[in-house]
């Protein structure tokens, strides 16, 4: 018998019905883009929900790291982590900006403060951490640091949407942050993403990027790039709203079940939990240590071999992909944590629509690998 594979994510989807009207409105209106009324709406509606105070909606969040960047006028050296999706580092090769790589923290897996300052030249403007996994970064610090050496910060949030802290939500750090909508993310719009930003100066200026740079009709004041969000993405995202809060409960049963029934097994070690209240559980991801009977490689195809699609993130790491590892700080000696990191983690199948039986396969090939 052949069992139906199981994916690390599951796109989440509203029910087809509740969409049905607003693509009615979309296609009375005959506004399809260039910040329609569903845009309007949508960008409200996560200020509401989230906790911040601005947001600019976007096509993808590659393109809106590209934007933020240019918004806070960035050159010279960034530094950032190699422990992330490529596209954290391709934003800064975009802007003709240096990549300077630091190591992460050993129990988080973000960017290390004291690395960080350590890799502080006359040439570094800004830091782009990651809330790697949406376990908020060491904000605290990394503020010190910036505050000190007068940096800009802007946080790839693309994993964090809904993260709190006690003090809020997380992507009111910063100067800016960048939360994707991708299909794979917590919260999706199929394609789509978001910057966070503090004043409405700096969301003027965002806006007028994100739509080539116009002011008006006749007014073009930068050379801006098409990233804008349509009326079809925004609509699906309002809709998305409605549905997110369950969702997170899922994730969170989910992920108490892998912490419960891995507890005892040697050789693999969970996250810390973090904080109960305001995490999102983007990613399930667990450390396959030398006393496992299998490498992590190994228990990666042998999952595969019961249909389960567990996934590396984050291997290889990004410094060494061919358009960044000739950079000195790119050496993986430099990277030791990063490199472990790559090395062990498997992030397991979580989603909202991981049911308790198809949970349970993926726990039983983790406790006996093998045996099948
Ligand atoms: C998914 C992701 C991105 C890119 O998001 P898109 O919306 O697909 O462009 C950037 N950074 C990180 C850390 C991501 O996981």
């Amino acid at each position: 018998m052949t069992e139906r594979p199981l994916y690390v994510t599951q796109p989440q989807l509203p029910p087809l019905d509740e969409f049905l009207p607003m693509l009615e409105e979309i296609w009375h209106s005959r506004q399809l883009t260039n910040g329609g009324p569903f845009h309007e709406r949508f960008e409200q509606a996560l200020c509401e929900y989230l906790g911040v105070p601005h947001v600019c909606l976007f096509t993808n969040a590659t393109i809106a790291l590209v934007t933020a960047l240019q918004a806070l006028r960035i050159g010279g050296e960034v530094i950032t982590t190699p422990y992330s999706f490529v596209a954290t580092s391709h934003a800064l090769l975009w802007n003709g900006i240096k990549p300077v790589f630091v190591d992460v923290d050993r129990v988080t897996m973000n960017l290390d403060p004291a690395g960080i300052e350590a890799a502080i030249t006359p040439q570094t403007t800004a830091i782009l951490p990651v809330h790697c996994y949406g376990q908020p970064c060491d904000v605290a610090e990394i503020e010190r640091i910036a505050d000190t050496y007068n940096l800009r910060v802007i946080y790839d949030a693309a994993h964090a949407f809904g993260v709190r802290t006690p003090a809020g939500s997380i992507l009111n750090h910063g100067d800016l942050s960048v939360l994707s909508f991708h299909a794979t993310k917590v919260f999706n719009t199929f394609e789509g993403g978001a910057i966070i930003c503090r004043d409405a100066k700096t969301k003027q200026r965002i806006d007028q990027l994100k739509n080539f740079g116009f002011v008006d009709e006749v007014t073009v004041v930068a050379p801006g790039i098409n990233g804008k969000m349509s009326e079809f993405n925004a609509a699906l995202g309002l809709l998305q709203l409605r549905h997110i809060d369950r969702a997170l409960e899922v994730r969170e049963q989910v992920a108490q079940r892998y912490r419960a029934a891995l507890a005892g097994v040697a050789g693999l070690q969970c996250l810390p939990a973090g904080p109960s209240q305001g995490r999102n559980n983007a990613y399930f991801p667990i450390r396959v240590l030398p006393r496992y009977p299998l490498s992590r490689d190994g228990l990666y195809e042998r999952l595969q071999e019961s249909g389960i699609f567990a996934r590396r993130y984050f291997y290889p790491l990004i410094s060494s992909f061919p358009m960044y590892r000739g950079l000195p700080s790119a050496a993986a000696g430099h990277l030791p944590l990063a490199e472990q990191a790559a090395r062990e983690v498997l992030c397991l199948p979580m989603h909202a629509e991981l049911d308790p039986g198809d949970q349970q396969r993926v726990i039983d090939v983790l406790r006996d690998p093998l045996t099948r």
